[in-house]
């Protein structure tokens, strides 16, 4: 049985778990969290040697610097769309008509990042501590560094560069054994998050929901799906097929930075997009590309201002966007984030912050939606990269067979 099927059952499971036990199924939750964990274990030394070994097998620095504006502009473009997407459809589905918002609501709203704060940071002071703690855009940064200085140093350098290509493959096979427990990881989740978040929680929400999930389809279908056929020239099945892995990680885990593993294995073996550009793309996506997130933030806006009776004009929907863009760059790909981050969205027009706290009982299952999107739009990404710098392999994309052993580094292309 290939894996995709095998976590789509786990996930079916989970959910008739969680709803024939409903809170007794939160036991089940360590479960969940031994997955979690397995996953998390790989992130940081995967991304680290994976991107020293992009940086280090692509000379051609030209190249490499087409490759980071191309993804940036793409990244940037599709957010955009992906906020103009939440706000038409939360205008049509109107998610807060009839809601009135007790403004005298205490809630303790998380301070956000300031915008330029995360700029400065991502160079790290101490690139031990970035590693120990995970902080995925300074291990971009410093990875980046090292890369450069490989490749400036030469000969002498010929070890560390062996070296991180060792480390590098075996994290390849390590991601290869976790994800054979995916299925079920993602039954325990499932199961625990149906059974916390029962029907009674949803309903009245359920328009927010119903807004955030048709945002969603909408963008990963008819965006991505566009984006697939239309830029990149090839067949869209193809692609969601071979993604599929990595966005039921993405639904059950809520992370993109957790489901990186999960991206790269899925880009590589089944999309054929080179290691190079994967490992370059993937990471880079995972942290600042947040298609979801943008759409989720749109519609919680609007939500929000319907809530209160407060009618947007075109210059609010304007500053919406902006604002909405930026907030899902600076969110982090772990769960929950985009919760913190929607007090920059609300307040960048003024809005109460007190949605927040409404929002913050079903961000679950808003969260799983949205990272879907988030980790489906860096894969379309890295397969449009890699086609146009020919990092990619056409055939590996066509082919049948959904490999679920580990290729070496670099076989591709
Ligand atoms: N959980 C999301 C992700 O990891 C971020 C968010 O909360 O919007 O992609």
């Amino acid at each position: 049985m290939k894996l995709w099927t095998k976590i789509f059952i786990g996930l079916v499971l989970g959910v008739l778990a969680g709803l024939i036990f409903q809170e007794k199924a939160v036991m089940i939750k360590p479960l969940g969290t031994l997955f979690i964990n397995a996953i998390k274990m790989l992130i940081v030394p995967l991304i680290f040697s994976s991107l020293i070994v992009g940086m280090t097998s692509m000379q051609d620095t030209k190249q490499l610097g087409r490759i980071g504006i191309k993804t940036i502009i793409i990244y940037l473009c599709t957010t955009a769309v992906a906020v103009s997407i939440g706000l038409l459809v939360s205008n049509f589905i109107q998610p807060g008509a009839g809601m009135h918002i007790d403004l005298n609501h205490q809630f303790a709203v998380k301070q956000a990042p300031q915008f330029v704060d995360t700029l400065v940071n991502i160079v790290p002071k101490n690139p031990i501590e970035a590693l120990s703690s995970g902080k995925m855009l300074q291990i971009i940064v410093f990875a980046i560094c090292i890369g450069i200085a490989i490749n400036i140093t030469g000969k002498k350098a010929a070890p560390a560069k062996q070296f991180a290509e060792s480390i590098a493959e075996i994290m390849y096979t390590l991601t290869a054994i976790v994800m054979k427990a995916a299925p079920y990881g993602v039954f325990a989740l499932m199961a625990y998050v149906v059974g916390q978040y029962g029907m009674q929680t949803l309903l009245p929400l359920a328009k927010v929901i119903l807004a955030v999930y048709i945002g969603a389809i909408l963008q990963i279908v008819f965006v991505y799906g566009m984006g697939i056929t239309v830029v990149g020239k090839l067949n869209p099945i193809r692609f969601f097929k071979g993604i599929l892995d990595a966005q039921m990680v993405a639904f059950t885990t809520t992370s993109s930075s957790g489901t990186l593993p999960a991206t790269i294995k899925c880009t590589h073996e089944n999309l054929g997009v080179s290691k190079n550009v994967s490992s370059f793309v993937l990471p880079l996506g995972a942290t600042i590309n947040m298609d979801g997130t943008a759409i989720y933030q749109g519609v919680c806006a609007v939500f929000v201002a319907q809530a209160c009776g407060i009618e947007l004009t075109m210059a609010n929907y304007i500053t919406l966007i902006l604002a909405s863009t930026l907030a899902s760059i600076g969110t982090a790909g772990v769960p929950g984030a985009g919760l913190i981050m929607l007090s920059v969205t609300l307040s960048s027009i003024g809005l109460p912050m007190e949605g927040i706290a409404i929002i913050a009982g079903i961000d679950r299952v808003l969260d799983m939606a949205r990272t879907t999107v988030n980790v489906t739009g860096d894969a379309m990404v890295s397969v449009l990269v890699g086609k146009s710098e020919k990092e990619f392999d056409e055939s590996c994309y066509y082919s049948d067979k959904l490999t679920t052993t580990v290729l070496p580094a670099n076989e591709s292309a």
